[in-house]
């Protein structure tokens, strides 16, 4: 008999005001006894509506299935026949817009918990890496090491491939190492789930920028058969208000990639930040959420304007709570005109203007127009900046035949495929800023398209 109750079994958190002044996990996961509770609310539905809301089709109440029965290393294992990083997507997915969209517990009352269960899984399942027994002896490339990559790669080595990663900064994992906080997503999980994809026979180089270190061509010179391009959306956007050059003004990327892939909020890293009385992250996403959350944390009064109501907000609700908690004032129907300065160059003030909302676009998102005459200032030694994201158009410029949109997004005709023979892409560098999960579902449909292309080539 499944269990009837309608809502998810709760997961503990820390209290927002002890967690404001940790680094540690927000989210602390479900014991054994609460992961089969919420195990055993599955029905498990006949075509399981929830299975295609997950970008790589997790086949979720098989999993759910064996944790209900005690099984938590078999549930891992049929997770990872689909998913390189279950501990992450456990964490960071947004379920509520995917598989848990479409759960039909959600009807009436509150949907299985996959995403927390998928968690479960993760943290305490066993499961030793495949490793391919025959190695085909053709060499991929794949550029960057992200979500994207990484479930590329993984897949293409399962396949026989030797798999090459080339990623510009020191550490791999894209976004999951240098944008999402700590609190949200310990780097040790990170480590972890990539060092199970290495032991998978994938190879990671970092320090290599290709078109600078190397180019696309010279990846082909040098024997690989085939290019993927996972390298993210990592441009940052601005406002082009006067002072945002100011001093104490930071892109949202610049102060998490401080944070977290630098370490500065630690006694033992050099890397500076600025500690400051007043900080104001500017826009309404999960980015902003995020910067804020740690802002908070390195210390000082920190707020978030943004220039719709908490409704347009895109960040997700969890995050939008979570930061309330930990006491971030939002300043909403707001939108920056100028950043002023002081003296000495430095940051000082916001001079801001009231919004108002007007009717929906055909998305849905309604247009907002600013009041005339409702001006007023915010005091703001810290501008935080986190108004989106491009991908960086180095890879675009330094390969003869590579196309991109306008907004500089890799042009392909499948999703995958892009416009320069043998070269294919996926995740924010083809979709612009999206999620991990969507930008995991693009690697794996490209690793079989190289796997067709390669074959079609012998
Ligand atoms: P990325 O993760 O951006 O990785 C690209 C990698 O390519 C980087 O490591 C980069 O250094 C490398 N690279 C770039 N150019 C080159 C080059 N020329 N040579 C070599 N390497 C290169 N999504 C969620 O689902 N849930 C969340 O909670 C969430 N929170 C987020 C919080 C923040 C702060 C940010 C910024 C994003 C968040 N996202 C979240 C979005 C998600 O992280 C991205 O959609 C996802 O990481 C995209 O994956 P990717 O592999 O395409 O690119
Ligand atoms: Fe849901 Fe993400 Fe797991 Fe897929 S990977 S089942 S979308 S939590
Ligand atoms: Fe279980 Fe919900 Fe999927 Fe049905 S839709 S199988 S209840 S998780």
């Amino acid at each position: 008999m499944p269990n009837m109750q309608s809502e998810k079994t709760k997961m503990k958190i820390q209290d927002g005001k002890v967690r404001c002044n940790n680094w540690d996990e927000v989210a602390l996961g479900y014991t054994e006894d609460e992961a089969k509770n919420e195990a055993a609310r599955c029905l498990h539905c006949k075509n399981a509506p929830c299975i295609s809301g997950c970008p790589v089709n997790v086949q979720i109440p098989d999993f759910i299935g064996e944790i209900e029965k005690g099984n938590t290393d078999k549930a891992l294992e049929i997770i990872k026949e689909t998913n390189a990083l279950p501990a992450v997507c456990g964490r960071v997915c947004p379920q509520e817009k995917q598989c848990e969209a479409r759960c039909v517990r959600g009807r009436k009352g509150e949907s299985v918990a996959i995403g927390r269960l998928e968690r479960f899984a993760a943290d305490h399942g066993k499961k030793e890496e495949v490793i391919p027994e025959k190695d085909n002896g053709i060499k991929i490339a794949v550029i960057g090491s992200g979500p994207s990559s990484l479930s590329c790669a993984r897949d293409l080595c399962a396949m026989g491939y030797k798999v090459h990663i080339f990623e510009a900064l020191h550490l791999p994992g894209g976004v999951l190492e240098y944008g999402i906080p700590e609190f949200r997503l310990p780097k040790e999980i990170v480590r972890n789930e990539i060092e199970n994809i290495k032991k998978a026979g994938v190879i990671i180089e970092t320090n290599a920028v290709i078109g600078k270190t190397e180019s696309v061509d010279e990846l082909f010179d040098a024997g690989f058969g085939a290019v993927y391009i996972g390298s993210g959306a990592g441009l940052p956007n601005f406002m082009g208000i006067e002072g945002e050059s100011a001093n104490g003004v930071f892109s949202a990327n610049e102060y998490l990639t401080r944070i977290n892939l630098m370490k500065a909020y630690r006694e033992d890293y050099d890397t500076p930040i600025k500690k400051s009385e007043n900080v104001c992250v500017i826009g309404g996403g999960n980015v902003a959420m995020d910067a804020a959350r740690c802002a908070k944390r390195v210390g000082g009064k920190v707020k978030i304007i943004y220039r719709r109501s908490e409704e347009e907000m895109p960040a997700r609700r969890e995050e939008i709570m979570h930061a309330k908690e930990e006491g971030i004032v939002f300043e909403l129907l707001t939108n920056p005109i100028k950043i002023n300065i002081d003296e000495n160059g430095n940051a000082d003030s916001i001079t801001c203007i009231k919004m108002s909302l007007g009717d929906a676009d055909e998305n849905g998102r309604r247009s907002v127009s600013p009041i005339s005459g409702s001006e007023f200032g915010i005091k703001a030694d810290t501008v935080i900046i986190a108004v989106g994201t491009s991908p960086n158009p180095l890879l675009k410029s330094t390969t003869p035949g590579l196309e991109s949109d306008k907004r500089g997004r890799l042009i392909t005709e499948d999703g995958v495929t892009t416009t320069r023979k043998g070269v294919f892409a996926g995740g924010d560098a083809v979709t612009g800023a999206a999620t991990v999960i969507e930008a995991m579902g693009a690697g794996k449909k490209a690793a079989k398209k190289i796997d067709e292309y390669i074959k079609g080539l012998l």
